[in-house]
């Protein structure tokens, strides 16, 4: 503080994000508490993050016992957790190695950099271009944000780096662009989130596949939204049949410890070696407690059976609200990862939903985006369906 005698009003807290005014204190499953003690029922998951709802026991035991034990420790070190949390990843999906990072957009920054770095030193391809989507959402960092398709989330940050390239998303006139760029790589969500939750068409993008194994183009997608059980399989590109370079995660990786990783084929890794890529804290030992309790949990219980059960619950509760409500237009998404487009302003829904008790979020100005924890039971659907009709209710009265 410069003048330590004026009291000032300007909070001490950077204004970049604007905020709900509400307080959260504690968590437990689906639901949150305020600090005035009121209850609501979490269909947020902080975006995505906490997977098996808030504080779960099995990673909460897992956590406090590495915290008696280490902390942190360099990876100048080997680190078991990390290695166990690795062999885990690989051996659920179709990459052979694993970086660790902080989030999801570091874990984006790596793709990006494994894949020009691949480009340089083992393909020895000059400028290589990466390819990515319109709509789409990678993160904040320089990079991410350069990759990112949306003009507002990189206003005012120019200059942006060089050696992008965008096309429009779910196009099959996009595909013959893409052969004539030559990327090195393309990096998309294979459900867009933050830009409105919008799947992939499954026959578009194993076009795409192919033409990327064709061309020495690598391959990856950005699971960061859509990973760890989200859309009903641990990684939503099973659903589309292929099998991706490059897997970027985070979010639900940690159950809310700050974890993100990418999960790459043993090829493509062949881009980085000692000393090319780094973190402090990527993969230390409570971060990858935190990751491995939470995938152990998923595979052991059989979670994902269950969320592909709910999930039709959920999908067939949302269409019957669709029948009533005709300002909604469509339902989109896979598994619990779900967006009502409505003709109406979707942030009004979800600010009303608040004095339902009701946490929800939006993807663009006219999607409710929907995203129960994995472990969401049927009453809390139903409970979910009736704070929503209830705001619903009140919008159409003008209340
Ligand atoms: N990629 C996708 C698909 C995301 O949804 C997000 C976050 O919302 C990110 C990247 C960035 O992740 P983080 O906020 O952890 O940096």
């Amino acid at each position: 503080m410069s003048n330590t005698t004026s009291i000032s009003q300007i909070s001490p807290v950077m204004a970049t994000y604007g905020r709900f005014p509400v307080t959260l204190v504690k968590g437990k499953g689906s639901y949150v508490w305020d600090d005035k003690d009121n209850q609501y029922l979490d269909f947020t998951s902080g975006i995505a993050t906490c997977n098996l709802g808030h504080v779960p026991n099995a990673v909460k035991e897992k956590l406090e016992e590495q915290l008696q034990n280490l902390w942190h420790c360099s990876n100048l070190y080997n680190i078991p957790n990390q290695e166990k949390l690795a062999a885990l990843l690989t051996a659920n999906s179709c990459g052979d190695q694993v970086f660790f990072c902080n989030s999801g957009a570091e874990a984006n920054e790596a793709a990006i950099k494994l894949a020009r770095r691949y480009a340089n030193k083992v393909k020895e391809k000059e400028s290589p271009i990466i390819v990515t989507f319109h709509q789409s959402f990678h993160g904040r960092t320089l990079g991410t944000l350069t990759a990112t398709g949306q003009e507002k989330i990189q206003q005012g940050f120019s200059p942006l780096m060089l050696g992008f390239s965008y096309l429009p998303f779910n196009d099959i006139d996009a595909l013959e662009e893409l052969i004539s760029i030559k990327p090195a790589a393309v990096l998309l969500e294979l459900v867009q989130g933050e830009g409105g939750v919008i799947p992939a068409n499954k026959d578009w993008i194993k076009k795409l596949e192919q033409i990327c194994k064709n061309n020495d183009i690598l391959l990856m997608v950005d699971e960061i939204q859509t990973g760890i059980g989200r859309t009903g399989t641990l990684f939503a590109y099973e659903q589309f049949e292929i099998e991706p370079d490059v897997i970027s995660i985070a979010k639900g990786l940690g159950s809310g410890f700050p974890i993100g990783a990418i999960i790459a084929k043993e090829e493509a890794a062949k881009g980085f070696e000692p000393g090319s890529h780094g973190s402090t804290f990527g993969g230390n030992p409570l971060a990858t407690a935190a990751g491995l309790a939470t995938v152990s949990h998923i595979i052991e219980t059989k979670l994902l059976d269950q969320v592909k059960e709910i999930s039709g619950y959920l999908d067939s509760q949302l269409q019957s609200l669709k029948e009533k409500y005709s300002f909604i237009k469509d339902i989109r998404g896979k598994g619990l990862l779900k967006g009502l487009v409505v003709e109406t302003n979707a942030l009004e829904i979800v600010q009303k939903a608040i004095s339902n008790k009701l946490l929800i979020l939006t993807a663009g100005p006219n999607v409710v985006r929907i995203l129960p924890p994995l472990t969401v039971t049927k009453n809390e659907i139903v409970e979910f369906i009736k704070a929503l009709e209830k705001t619903f209710q009140s919008i159409e009265k003008g209340e």
